[in-house]
């Protein structure tokens, strides 16, 4: 009976452990749950400051279309460029597909596919950092653990949990540190998602439209600043540019 009470005694760990796991059973769920939901500003708050410079939220302007990113790193591994998507279900979709498939309730609904979602992202923050050429940009799709993601695809489709493990796995180096500063600093400086530079925006573009109709007011062609003439065409008489074929302005 002695002996009995003391391998109890002496084994106490082995209970410890067996409850602790049984309690860890019992709550992953709700742990999972816990971690799979936080943002993923969260998760990329925690990657080396020094190593990874994050931008969340960012719009550029790039010509005159304006794209809305999630998350930019930059990094000496490459800019990686984010798209979070907070949908539950299965998700369903290959990387080339248009559309993919939310599974619900056994409810079906289409999402436009974020990896050609993305890819847009990624051409205009090529454009707007076209001084660099070489630059490789790593797509990244990211959905919570709510999302079951039955995909295949080559881009990185992942949970927002392993996110910073998938960020940690490129690790060339293709920018050097004063490049990465300066890619950094040049996209703080281009994002027009605050107040005070959005308005100033939309100021710029009403000025050039107003530009735009004073010129073609008097005459000047807005395009290359040729003079406006009447022409005769197949469907009647229009104003054209008089610099024709070099410059294609048509009044409409
Ligand atoms: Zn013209």
């Amino acid at each position: 009976m002695e002996s009995l009470i003391n391998t109890f005694i002496t084994s106490w760990y082995i209970w410890v452990l067996i409850i602790l796991v049984f309690i860890y059973r019992l709550f992953l769920p709700k742990i999972k749950g816990l971690f799979g939901e936080k943002s993923v500003a969260f998760f990329l708050s925690r990657l080396d400051p020094d190593k990874y410079k994050v931008i969340n939220n960012i719009m550029l302007q790039t010509g005159s279309k304006t794209t809305q990113i999630d998350h930019i790193v930059v990094s000496n591994y490459g800019i990686f460029v984010i798209e979070t998507k907070n949908y539950k279900g299965w998700i369903l979709g290959n990387e080339y597909d248009d559309y993919w498939t939310q599974v619900i309730y056994k409810r079906k609904e289409k999402l436009r596919n974020p990896i050609k979602q993305n890819y847009g992202h990624i051409q205009a923050l090529k454009q707007a950092l076209d001084e660099y050429d070489s630059i490789n940009y790593v797509s990244i799709i990211t959905f919570t653990t709510q999302a079951d993601l039955k995909v295949k695809t080559k881009t990185e489709v992942v949970y927002t949990i392993n996110l910073s493990k998938t960020i940690n796995e490129y690790n060339k180096k293709t920018i050097s540190n004063s490049d990465k500063e300066k890619i950094y600093k040049k996209l703080l400086s281009l994002n027009i998602d605050n107040k005070e530079k959005r308005k100033a925006h939309v100021k710029t573009i009403h000025n050039d439209i107003a530009e735009k109709n004073k010129k073609i007011d008097s005459d000047i062609c807005p395009r290359c600043g040729g003079t406006l003439v009447t022409r005769n065409g197949k469907y009647g008489q229009f104003k054209g540019c008089s610099n024709f074929p070099k410059c294609k302005f048509v009044l409409k």
